[in-house]
């Protein structure tokens, strides 16, 4: 659940308050995984920064991060979603310290204009955000950064909009998943006067596309030649003897490989990229 109400979101109406789980508990689950052969686990919540609240014997997310680094078999550790209101210094420095813990983070932004992130109710700014956004790459260098956006929340002006597309380009996300927002019945945004025609909300939209795959394809490129550690997740839907994995940053690769390699650690050589997606060969693993 949430506890965050975000004028847009339906979420903490459907699914209620947040909870954490006993800290024991996950531990044990990632325990077993790892004596199981996983070699990844995923923390999942709405907001996972402000894991611990309530808890009998206290704990906080950075906390949990540390203590499942310490696990064998456990090669790599993701989490998501993080409230940017909520991630503390702490947890970037688990980040920087605990060397399982992959190097990204998707820290959804939802907009570039303080006036429109108050009227989400974000409870940042837009120079909050930026501030942190620096905080993370100071620490933990060559983080891939991602974002969720919506375009189009009521009263977004033109100005807004661009503040939007400037914040963009200042942070350079790795990718970011856009939305053109949509009424939610039951949420004050969808009462709200100032909704934003369809088709400047399209309009704006198309623009944020561009400015993000460019700068998607950009940072790709520079990836060009490299050589990363790939975890092999399986078969690639798009061809027979093609293998897809990704990479600690979370980079789609996909390579020539035996499916049988699924569930391994390959170092993969980076030869092409596209916008969304890296290709490469097997280097001698
Ligand atoms: Fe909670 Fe996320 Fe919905 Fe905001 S957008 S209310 S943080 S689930």
């Amino acid at each position: 659940g949430c506890n965050n109400f975000c004028t847009y979101c339906i979420v903490p109406y459907v699914r209620g308050r947040e909870r954490s789980r006993k800290a024991e508990d996950i531990l044990d689950e990632a325990r077993l995984l790892g004596q199981q052969g996983y070699k990844e686990i995923t923390l999942l919540g709405q907001n996972v920064n402000s894991y611990g609240k309530g808890l009998t014997s206290p704990r906080d997310f950075a906390g949990l991060l540390s203590e499942l680094n310490g696990i064998d078999g456990i090669e790599r550790i993701r989490f998501m979603t993080s409230h940017p209101k909520d991630l503390s210094e702490g947890l970037i420095f688990a980040m920087r310290d605990c060397e399982k813990v992959c190097e990204h983070l998707h820290l959804p932004v939802q907009a570039g204009s303080s006036k429109t992130l108050r009227e989400m109710n974000r409870r940042y700014s837009r120079e909050q955000y930026l501030e942190l956004v620096e905080k993370i790459r100071d620490s933990v260098p060559g983080i891939s950064i991602s974002t969720d956006i919506i375009v189009g929340f009521p009263g977004e002006t033109e100005q807004d909009f661009e503040e939007t597309l400037d914040l963009m380009s200042r942070v350079r996300f790795d990718y970011a998943y856009t939305f053109l927002y949509s009424k939610r019945s039951g949420t004050p945004a969808a009462e709200r006067g100032g909704q934003v025609a369809e088709a400047v909300k399209k309009e704006r939209f198309n623009r944020l596309l561009d400015v993000q795959n460019g700068i998607s394809r950009e940072i790709n490129d520079l990836l060009l030649g490299k050589s990363m550690e790939v975890l092999v997740e399986g078969r690639s839907r798009n061809s027979r003897n093609t293998c897809t994995g990704r990479t600690r940053t979370n980079k789609i690769v996909n390579f020539p490989a035996e499916e049988s390699m699924a569930g391994r650690l390959m170092n993969v050589k980076i030869r092409n990229v596209q916008t969304w997606s890296l290709e490469g060969s097997l280097e001698g693993n």
